[in-house]
């Protein structure tokens, strides 16, 4: 019995050493990404009912020497945890300005809008904000083509300060969407006082449309709070005709998801939009 108990403590222990060398390889790993540059951005087209493209969502990929092409799900969260998260995305929304940049000086791109993941230890930096002006100022970049994108378990904290901090942003002509509405625990008082200007509704409710009752329902009722406090509601996950007929028909203006288009590398986003131009 005792042996038994040692042998299993011993697994046990070794199990976690595993794991703990598995994270320090990652986390060193994460960092020597950015210093060599293996981070890259994927943009997935975003679309008004016209089918016509307004912008995309930017999406890291981790082009990992060994691994190949490592998806945000699996080094995100790490890099929340470790605080990397800070210099990562600094270096995604830099990126993005520098993408700005380069459609603003073509008449045919200059409208283009970005949406950029934001992570809440990123937002709870007090340097955030200025760091963003300053990217703005930096590039010349019109600024209403600039939207970061804020999940709800990022507005549970200190709602004054965060409404403070967005209210500033948004006077120089940022915009802010909240992402994956419907799976958090946001209050509606939160999400009136807070300036965003577009709703995303997340795809866990759109994948299972239009059969399940209750997933039509929280669509619906998502679509007409958005509308009924002036803001865009944008459909994440899209996957079907079906799906996007029945959210057509809801009042859903802007659509996102595989039925249009994957996330893409920058040279085949740019043929998707002139393609799309063109039909
Ligand atoms: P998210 O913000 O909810 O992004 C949407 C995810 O859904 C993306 O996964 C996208 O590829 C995927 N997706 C889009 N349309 C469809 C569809 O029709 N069907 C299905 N099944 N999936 C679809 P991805 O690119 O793997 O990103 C995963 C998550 O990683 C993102 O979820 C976001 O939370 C995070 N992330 C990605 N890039 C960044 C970043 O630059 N900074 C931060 N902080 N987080 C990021
Ligand atoms: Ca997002
Ligand atoms: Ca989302
Ligand atoms: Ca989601």
């Amino acid at each position: 019995q005792g042996v038994a108990a040692v042998a299993m403590m011993f697994m046990l222990l070794h199990i976690l050493q595993t794991d703990a060398a598995e994270r320090s390889e990652l986390d060193s790993d994460l960092r020597s990404a950015l210093r060599e540059e293996q981070f890259a951005l994927h943009y997935q087209p975003q679309l008004d009912s016209n089918g016509q493209v307004v912008g995309a969502e930017v999406l890291i990929r981790w082009q990992h020497p060994q691994r190949g092409l490592v998806s945000p799900a699996e080094f995100i969260g790490r890099a929340e945890k470790t605080g990397l998260i800070i210099p990562i995305g600094r270096w995604v929304l830099r990126q993005t300005c520098a993408q700005l940049r380069a459609w603003q000086d073509h008449p045919a791109c200059r409208d283009l809008r970005l949406a950029v993941n934001i992570s809440q230890n990123q937002l709870r930096q007090s340097s955030f904000v200025p760091e963003v002006l300053a990217m703005i100022e930096e590039y010349g970049i019109d600024a209403r083509c600039l939207e970061l994108e804020l999940t709800e378990t990022l507005i549970v904290q200190d709602v004054d300060d965060l409404t403070r901090k967005m209210a500033k942003l948004v006077e120089r002509g940022v915009s802010f969407s909240l992402d994956d509405f419907g799976t958090g625990f946001s209050s509606l008082s939160h999400l009136k006082r807070l300036p965003l200007s577009t709703l995303k509704i997340d795809r866990s409710f759109i994948c299972d449309l239009p059969a399940d009752s209750s997933s039509e329902t929280i669509v619906r009722t998502v679509i007409a709070l958005g509308q009924s406090m002036g803001m865009t509601v944008i459909a994440e996950g899209v996957e079907t005709e079906a799906q996007h007929r029945f959210l057509v028909d809801h009042g859903c203006t802007q659509f996102q998801g595989y039925l249009f288009s994957k996330p893409l590398p920058l040279p085949a986003f740019m043929t998707f939009i002139g393609n799309t131009v063109q039909a």
